[in-house]
């Protein structure tokens, strides 16, 4: 008997086996890499999935092999039913994780454990506040840094994503670096990337060959140690001897690692994204709620699903705006 195709496999073989949930398109936070100042037209409420059809979704991706889900935004504290969410999905076979901008989960750390997420993702673009406040246009780099802390204190697993900006805070690479030599964080490096809204150019963007290059200007050869990548992994993983910590360079402009991705997200109004670069989109919320399978429609989004950054292949279309403005803005898709 022929084999049935699994509906998470690409035309170029690709297993997708990890879902970023979005939960919701409102933040605490206005991150001007993420959001327009302006803001970004919200969805209205009807038009977002309830905590059921989070998991009724979720459950679908589950029957077909996805094993990871992470939970993302917007900021997904933000959302009222955060606890009963984590708890269906919790009941799922499947790792879970959260990224989040750590404003209030201090208020969440008992519900994190209960439902057994260890892993847990922080942005933070500076360590210094008053750039802080710049980026995020909000003052709350003391809640932020102190609920790092607070993270690891509790035994969380924690990655903190700063997105490097040219003139911002490439300045501050090593001080992020020293910050992991008593502190068992990983700090990964993001390359700033385009999205409609965020007046992105390459020249903001810092690389990372720069990074490295100030890496080996700073510490000895021997004393920086590449670590092996977890698989699918997207960052490119270091540490310096004697560190508790470490660090990476998530690389999805100069280096992307499309050969390997294994990722699908859904946005907060039930929205299918074969990449984080696709300008389509497939609704499921819709299907579901008229009662239909969605599993056809996931298969042809899938099979839809380019071989590299969303069919922007080449750096120069990646900075095409007419191209890369297609897509929504960040704080809509979920990172
Ligand atoms: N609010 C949460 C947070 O900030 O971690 C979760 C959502 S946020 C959209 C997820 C991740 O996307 C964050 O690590 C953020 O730094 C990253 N991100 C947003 N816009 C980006 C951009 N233009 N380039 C690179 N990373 C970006
Ligand atoms: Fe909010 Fe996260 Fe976007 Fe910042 S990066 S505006 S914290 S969703």
């Amino acid at each position: 008997m022929k084999k049935e195709q699994n509906i998470l496999q690409d035309t170029f073989g690709r297993d997708h086996t990890y879902l970023r949930i979005s939960l919701t398109e409102r933040c605490n936070l206005r991150c001007t890499y993420c959001m327009p100042e302006e803001g970004v037209q919200l969805s209205p409420k009807s038009h977002l999935m309830t905590y059921e059809e989070v998991f009724d979704i979720a459950k679908t991706f589950v029957k077909h092999g996805v094993t990871k889900i992470r939970l993302t935004g917007g900021e997904p504290f933000v959302r009222k039913d955060i606890p009963v969410i984590l708890e269906k999905l919790a009941a799922l076979p499947v790792e879970l994780s959260i990224t989040s901008n750590a404003v209030i989960i201090d208020k969440f750390i008992d519900v994190l454990k209960a439902n057994g997420i260890k892993k847990v993702n922080v942005s933070l673009d500076s360590l210094n506040k008053e750039k802080f406040t710049h980026i995020t246009r909000r003052n709350q780099f003391d809640k932020v840094y102190n609920n790092i802390l607070l993270l690891v204190k509790e035994g969380f697993q924690v990655k903190v994503n700063a997105v490097l900006m040219k003139d911002f805070n490439d300045d501050e690479i090593i001080d992020f670096i020293k910050f992991t030599k008593d502190l068992p964080v990983s700090i990964r490096f993001i390359e700033f990337m385009p999205f409609d809204g965020n007046k992105w150019d390459l020249s903001k963007m810092v690389s990372y060959k720069e990074v490295m290059k100030q890496v080996n200007g700073v510490f000895s050869e021997t004393d920086v140690i590449r670590l092996q990548d977890a698989p699918n992994d997207t960052a490119k993983n270091y540490s310096i001897k004697g560190y508790q910590g470490s660090f990476a360079i998530i690389s999805s402009v100069t280096n992307p690692f499309c050969d390997s991705c294994n990722r699908l997200r859904l946005t907060a109004n039930g929205q299918l994204k074969n990449c984080l670069f696709s300008s389509t989109e497939s609704d499921l919320l819709s299907k579901l709620r008229q009662g239909k399978s969605i599993e056809p429609t996931i298969k042809k989004a899938v099979q839809a699903k380019f071989k590299m950054r969303g069919g922007m292949d080449t750096l120069e279309k990646l900075q095409k705006p007419d191209l890369h403005g297609r897509n929504r803005s960040m704080i809509t898709i979920g990172g």
